[in-house]
């Protein structure tokens, strides 16, 4: 007998036809001898929703207040996901976060699970029953609801997985599994069998949300086999053809690039005059991080005259306000112009097999300069490169380097 725990996004949860179709999933799991924890989502647009109402209220809402509001998608379809598997005559009732209790850190809306007692939970799976845990929350020291960011209940679920030591992890979804780019802009997209934990902790990192960043991070750091499969499909988990995240030596097939990614939740802001003395980044970015602003790509120029120069950096397009704020507030800034774009997005293309190869960059520029695409930024590390182009342009560069890197299906 398996301790196995699945978890099925929003889509996956749609409706109630659907969540009664991954409650037969879940049956024929148990039915096999498994023990079973099942994470679900919010039904699909509902965080949405609740998100919105937050913002009509007011867009400087209390961060606790609005986790205590956008926790709650999750809580309807436990409850439903319960009673559609009690309905098949299966045993099983619904967890929330502060049932089990997962204990999260008090950064609301962004928080991290710092730890998980499964004991409770465990005993009522050893006494047969399926746990339906509400995804994406948990709660802190202080009694309160936070929420993991969008996204996350794939946290969710590998963390409970590493707590209650699972044999595997599978997260059911709306595509039958991870690509080498979204196929629902490249139809010629391809999917992959197997990927390395790296590979996909810089894809999901780069913007990729069919898994949350985090997930993998855990996954890799607690050896966790991950599974991205169909939830549509009328197989299941062990039976299914998906996507295996792994240990990179368990991969025979490598190539130099192996996906493209794409975030369009990026914002841009250059500072014009700041003064090129020492300290001066720091006088920037200290303030950006003690406001909780995610910065990301920075780039710096060399002053020509040796006194002045310009820094652009891009941050999530909704911590654009609070990054303006930050600088704006530092006193010793005050002569700096601030410039900000919404309009870009960040492009990246990510493969273990960049470490050994040479020109991987050039192809990247090449193929976006044939389609008339201006870089504005470009970011490297050993394993991706990454650009920030226009808007507009992002379905034709995802297009252009999924053919220049040879990843289109033939
Ligand atoms: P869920 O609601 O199940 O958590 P998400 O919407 O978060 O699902 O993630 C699945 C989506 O991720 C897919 O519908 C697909 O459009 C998108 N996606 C983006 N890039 C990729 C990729 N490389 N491979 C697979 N899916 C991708
Ligand atoms: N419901 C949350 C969201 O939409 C969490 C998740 O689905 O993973 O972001
Ligand atoms: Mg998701």
């Amino acid at each position: 007998m398996a301790l196995i725990v699945l978890k099925f996004g929003g889509t996956s949860v749609g409706d109630t036809c659907r969540i009664e179709r991954a409650a037969g999933k879940i049956a024929q799991e148990v039915k096999r001898g498994n023990q079973v924890a099942v994470i679900v989502s919010a039904m699909s647009g509902v965080t949405n929703q609740l998100v919105e109402y937050c913002n009509d209220i007011s867009s400087t809402h209390d961060a606790r207040e609005y986790d205590a509001v956008v926790s709650s998608g999750e809580q309807v379809t436990a409850g439903l996901m319960a009673i559609a598997l009690q309905k098949l005559d299966i045993d099983a009732r619904s967890w929330l976060g502060w049932q089990v209790p997962i204990l999260c850190s008090d950064v609301h809306g962004k928080a991290r699970i710092e730890d998980i007692d499964s004991s409770k939970m465990l005993e009522h799976l050893q006494g047969g029953q399926v746990a339906v845990l509400a995804g994406f929350q948990g709660v802190t020291a202080n009694n309160r609801i936070a929420t993991l960011g969008r996204g996350g209940s794939d946290t969710t679920a590998v963390a409970l997985a590493a707590a209650l030591g699972a044999e595997r992890c599978d997260i059911y979804t709306d595509v039958d599994g991870v690509y080498t780019t979204d196929p629902r802009i490249v139809k010629s997209a391809q999917k992959i069998d197997k990927i390395s934990y790296e590979e996909m902790l810089e894809l999901a990192s780069l913007g990729t949300k069919v898994l949350q960043t985090r997930s993998v991070e855990m996954a890799y750091k607690r050896d966790i086999p991950l599974q991205v499969l169909s939830s549509f499909e009328d197989t299941i988990g062990s039976d299914l053809p998906g996507t295996l995240v792994t240990r990179e030596e368990d991969i025979m097939e490598k190539h130099v690039v192996n996906g493209v990614a794409y975030e369009k939740n990026t914002a841009k802001v250059t500072l014009l005059d700041v003064p090129d003395i020492p300290g001066v980044a720091a006088e920037i970015f200290g303030p950006l991080t003690g406001g909780n602003v995610n910065v990301d790509m920075i780039v710096q120029n060399v002053a020509p005259d040796g006194k002045m120069t310009d820094m652009t950096f891009t941050v999530p397009e909704e911590e654009l306000d609070m990054a303006i704020e930050c600088v704006k507030k530092n006193t010793k800034l005050k002569d700096v112009e601030i410039l900000s774009d919404k309009n870009v997005v960040k492009i990246s293309v990510v493969g273990i097999g960049m470490v050994s190869h040479t020109g991987v960059a050039q192809t990247m520029f090449k193929a976006l300069a044939d389609k008339g695409i201006n870089i504005q930024v470009i970011a490297t590390s050993e394993i991706k490169i990454s650009v920030i182009i226009e808007k507009e342009y992002l379905e034709l560069a995802v297009r252009a380097l999924h053919t220049a890197y040879g990843l289109d299906a033939v």
